[in-house]
């Protein structure tokens, strides 16, 4: 679960992390007192649940509060990757000197938190990492031991950091590192970390995703959930309980489990097909739950087939079949779709299957070989 940059600065305040004084504000007007109150000079930010909002024109610096209340209502009235804006941070302007990039998220393959730092902060860390690699900082750090301050002197001289910040910058990453762990946290990013005009280290961005497995045993988070602000798919996914991501490719998948999800998006790759998505239907699949799924899988305008790979074992094959048919009344997909159903009642399945416009397959490797002719057949 993503959440807003004044949601990320509330709790970087209360692990003291120096953020810049500042509220959020859902009116223009009340965006214009706000920065009457914060000395006239403000940077005025949407709060949506996407990056590269500075890009896109959602971030201002304003020198006046009715500068501040004409680029409010302009902020306000914008989609910034799709997304309504319906609040902005209204924040003191802070004269930069420095701008750093500091994370901690999972390192998966050394299956460990990692701490990234960079003396080039302020933009994309992927971009700097393709442009520039030598200048990104690595440190794993000990899932029981925590951070050391040793590792951090060596973090500090990496980026090249004043001496004089050392200490500073040790207790950022420290409360940083608490905040990953306290939060149950996937991503605990400041970008920028800047160092002022005046020398001081403060967070001018704040970005924190947490694991929703964990969201259980924080209510005061699980609270922060933005359902407006989130994109379609995630709440979608949700509320119908099927786990979905979105990929790149055109074949769009359904299965049931989360592993064989995996298995199924492997043979599709090793067939020379691209997955268009993961998603995991669960048990069981209701009619309206697959008619959920294939919504998710058609508004991907990249599908040109989907491959339906269903284990029945307590989930019933007639049962996911006699959902198939009713969902594709409803949604009538326009592309061709694949399904291998084995498992209990298979055989009632296949005949419900029958007279539908459904490719039939056996097997897992002949469904997924199908679904790539297809999407092959479409290209030619
Ligand atoms: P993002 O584009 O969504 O990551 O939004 P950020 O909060 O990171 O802001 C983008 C950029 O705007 C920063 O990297 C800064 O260069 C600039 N910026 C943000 N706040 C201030 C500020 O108070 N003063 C100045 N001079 N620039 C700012
Ligand atoms: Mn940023």
């Amino acid at each position: 679960m993503k959440l807003h940059e004044y949601q990320s600065k509330n709790i970087f305040a209360k692990y003291n992390i120096p953020i810049p004084r500042g509220r959020i504000a859902a009116s223009a007007s009340e965006a214009r007192q706000l920065c009457e109150e914060l000395g006239g000079k403000v940077v005025v930010k949407a709060q949506v649940l996407v990056g590269g909002r500075g890009k896109a024109g959602g971030i201002r610096l304003v020198k006046s509060p009715e500068e501040a209340e004409e680029v409010t209502t302009q902020i306000l009235s914008m989609r910034i990757k799709d997304l309504p804006v319906r609040k902005v941070l209204v924040d003191e302007a802070i004269s930069i000197s420095k701008e750093i990039y500091l994370g901690i998220t999972n390192d998966r393959a050394k299956q460990r938190p990692v701490l990234i730092a960079s003396s080039s902060g302020g933009v994309d860390i992927e971009e700097i990492a393709v442009s520039s690699p030598n200048q990104i900082a690595k440190l794993h750090i000990d899932p029981l031991l925590g951070m050391r301050d040793y590792q951090i002197r060596d973090i500090a001289l990496n980026i090249n950091l004043p001496r004089k910040l050392w200490r500073p910058f040790g207790e950022i990453i420290y409360a940083l590192w608490k905040i990953y762990v306290d939060c149950d946290a996937q991503l605990a990013e400041i970008n920028p970390l800047v160092i002022t005009t005046d020398n001081r280290l403060v967070a001018l961005d704040a970005k924190n995703v947490l694991d929703e497995n964990g969201l259980f045993r924080h209510a005061d988070l699980a609270d922060l959930r933005d359902i407006d602000g989130e994109e379609w798919a995630e709440t979608q996914g949700r509320k119908f309980g099927v786990s979905f991501v979105k990929l790149d490719g055109q074949i769009g998948c359904m299965v049931n489990g989360a592993g064989l999800a995996m298995a199924t998006m492997d043979i599709i790759k090793h067939l020379g097909g691209e997955p268009a998505n993961f998603l995991d239907i669960g048990g069981g699949a209701s009619s309206e739950k697959v008619a959920a799924a294939m919504r998710l899988i058609l508004a991907d305008p990249n599908v040109k087939a989907i491959l339906i790979n269903v284990f029945g074992g307590i989930t019933r094959c007639d049962e996911v079949a006699r959902g198939l048919i009713a969902a594709c009344d409803e949604v009538k997909p326009n592309v061709p779709i694949v399904a291998r159903l084995v498992g209990t009642n298979e055989e009632i399945a296949k005949q419900i299957l029958e007279g539908s416009a459904m490719v039939y397959a056996d097997s897992l490797v002949e469904g997924a070989q199908k679904a790539v002719e297809l999407v092959r057949e479409y290209r030619s």
